[in-house]
């Protein structure tokens, strides 16, 4: 049987370090979540932050803004918060409406305010080894791999998925620790390559979105899997690769839920501690 990897336990020790790290700070951080647009509730996500924020005693603000703010206004309210000593983390919740750009936007908060990772600067950081934030789920999944023990070294590292928060900056920090890292997409899908690439993988981190993409029986004997999909699938919460016949097959696995998404929210308050000690 896999060792599950399970990612509240480890969620809950890397709190008790935050906490720890927060009260030395002497203040309580202020992290600020701005939600853009008519159903700009407060998202999953964004009730998960305040949620660990009040656990932790950062203080939490979610700023609503409306539709109409455009990309100037927007960038003109980010610009406040830069400005603003009080203000720790700026976050802005996703989706924006269709006429905000987030690669743009990202790019307005203060690199040093940027608890996300998403500004140009601190991606391209990473490319040099040299990473101030890591994007949070990048981070939970690395996160999860040091608890596995997985020797990264000369490993056969297959991602599927190569977006901005999680497929590319992880092959960049895993190319790092010299594992031999293999980047599939929506293309090597259609090129019938997947299960190819998939087989060989010591490591298969999985990040697509699509409930069951990866066959139990693609996967290698004694794999570590990692799954960060998120679907939702006939009331139920299921991730990208088909749980029990791939566990059979794994020497760890995460399930999901409760594999990666309890540490990236975690690892969202990791970077805001380590803001706040660069602000200083
Ligand atoms: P995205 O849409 O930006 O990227 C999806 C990636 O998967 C792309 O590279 C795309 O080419 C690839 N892909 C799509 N269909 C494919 C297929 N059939 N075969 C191979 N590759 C395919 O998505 P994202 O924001 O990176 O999120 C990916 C998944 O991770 C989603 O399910 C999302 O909900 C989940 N997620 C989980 C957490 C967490 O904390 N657990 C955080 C963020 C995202």
């Amino acid at each position: 049987m896999p060792k599950l990897l399970d990612g509240r336990p480890l969620a809950s020790r890397l709190k008790d370090e935050i906490r720890s790290k927060i009260s030395a700070l002497g203040f309580n951080p202020l992290l600020v979540s701005i939600s853009v647009g008519e159903n700009c509730g407060l998202s999953s996500y964004a009730n998960a932050q305040m949620k660990v924020a009040n656990e932790l005693g950062i203080s939490f603000r979610l700023e609503k803004l409306p539709t109409d703010i455009g990309e100037e206004g927007l960038g003109d309210f980010i610009r406040g918060l830069n400005n603003d000593k009080e203000v720790n983390g700026i976050i802005v919740g996703l989706p924006l409406p269709e006429k905000i750009e987030y690669k743009r936007v990202s790019s307005f908060i203060d690199p040093i305010k940027d608890v996300e990772g998403m500004h140009p600067e601190n991606l391209g950081n990473i490319l040099f080894g040299r990473s101030r934030f890591i994007p949070c789920t990048a981070a939970a999944v690395l996160e999860l791999l040091r608890e596995s023990g997985v020797a990264l070294r000369g490993k056969e590292v297959v991602i599927v998925g190569h977006s901005e928060i999680i497929g590319k900056p992880l092959s960049l920090m895993l190319m790092d620790k010299f594992a031999t890292v293999t980047v599939c997409h929506i293309a090597t899908s259609e090129a019938g390559m997947l299960i190819r690439h998939v087989e060989k993988a010591e490591v298969l981190i999985v990040a697509a979105g699509r409930a069951g993409l990866i066959k139990g029986e693609w996967v290698k004997d004694g794999a570590v899997v990692i799954d960060v999909g998120i679907n939702r699938l006939g009331g139920r919460i299921v991730g990208d690769v088909e749980f029990e016949p791939a566990s059979r097959k794994a020497s760890f696995i995460t399930p999901v839920p409760g594999g990666v998404g309890p540490l990236t929210v975690v690892m969202l308050m990791h970077n805001l501690v380590k803001a706040c000690k660069m602000q200083r």
